[in-house]
């Protein structure tokens, strides 16, 4: 059954705002399942929000990056 997350932001005022959102919706910057919000919210995935690969991206990066050394 499909279920939405749930995920509480604390605003610039100290209010909580809590909003529902679809972990399995794509990132709008890597199209990937966004699995968790990030701080910019629940359409980019914590990976492309803090700039760092994901790590499955990482790896195919890394042997990409060993191969050209061959
Ligand atoms: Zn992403």
């Amino acid at each position: 059954m499909f279920k939405m997350k749930k995920a509480t932001y604390t605003m610039l005022d100290g209010s909580k705002r809590t909003i529902e959102y679809d972990e399995n919706a794509p990132c709008i910057l890597c199209g990937k399942p966004v699995i968790e919000v990030s701080m910019a919210g629940p359409t980019i995935c914590p990976w492309c929000d803090s700039g760092c690969p994901r790590p499955e991206v990482a790896i195919i990066m890394s042997q990409k990056f060993l191969a050209r050394r061959k």
